[in-house]
């Protein structure tokens, strides 16, 4: 049996990662259309219909867009954080009330185990989340204003780890977006950095082999190139890059999937 780990989309245009082994199968966030996330999934061999539910880091439209439609189409539940249900509005409230199940502790879907972890970032009870399989974990860190040492102590030692590269921050000083978006993107409360998303692997790699995915990437504060590359360059000058593996999660086309065995 193996696992597959893999990124459909990332971004501000919408995110949703699937995981699934030959048994069970879930979806990370939907913020893309029930049509599209049905096109991407089948991209890598699996379908809405053979999910077994969907689980939502943050209320964020570009993580739950589509949620409302995939629920209702396929009589999937969605887990989430009470506060997120709160903060959902409409998408959220088009859910069946029988499948809007709470994510309060632990879940389990056959060997796939999931555990959460508070973010900072401005929404109501943003989560990142730990995925456990057999030895294996599968950490997801995105919409992330900085980190915490009880997050990286969370995450450590991941085999796999999906993390948040926004913005270059002297792109995004020199953008377009207005003083306050700005403000809002690099605050406590925002966005990671290429910069801090070096610093938080650099803290949280330990010697074993391991797959980074480096996701939520700004259209127009980033690039994919200058964020694997700063990325690259900050473990590097740690002593930290042996064993790595970068890629850089596409924003409108399913990445190319990790196997976990
Ligand atoms: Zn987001
Ligand atoms: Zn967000």
């Amino acid at each position: 049996m193996s696992l597959m780990v893999c990124p459909l989309a990332s971004g501000s245009s919408g995110n949703a990662i699937y995981i699934g082994d030959e048994k069970n199968k879930i979806l990370i966030d939907c913020g893309l259309s029930g049509k599209k996330t049905e096109e991407l999934l089948q991209s890598r061999g699996s379908s809405c219909s053979e999910l077994d539910g969907i689980i939502l880091t943050h209320e964020h439209s570009d993580h739950i867009k589509g949620a409302g439609i995939l629920a209702r189409r396929w009589k999937l539940p969605i887990f989430t954080r009470p506060g997120t249900w709160g903060a959902g509005g409409e998408i959220l409230d088009s859910i069946p009330t029988s499948q809007q199940k709470l994510l309060l502790s632990g879940l389990s879907f056959g060997k796939i185990e999931i555990d959460f972890f508070h973010l900072s970032h401005d929404a109501a009870e943003p989560v990142g989340l730990l995925i456990r399989w057999g030895k294996n974990q599968v950490a997801l860190v995105t919409d992330l204003g900085e980190p915490s040492p009880e997050l990286e102590k969370r995450i450590y030692g991941s085999d796999v780890l999906i993390v948040e590269a926004n913005h270059d921050p002297d792109m995004l000083a020199s953008g377009p977006y207005p003083h306050f978006l700005k403000k809002r993107v690099r605050g406590s409360h925002g966005h990671l950095s290429n910069d801090d998303c070096g610093l938080l692997l650099s803290r949280v790699l330990n010697e074993k082999p391991v797959q980074v995915y480096l996701a939520h990437l700004s259209e127009q504060n980033n690039d994919p190139q200058i964020a694997r590359l700063t990325v690259e360059n900050f473990l590097k000058g740690k002593g930290k890059d042996s064993g790595v593996k970068i890629e850089v999660a596409s924003r409108y086309c399913a990445s190319f999937p990790f196997e976990l065995l």
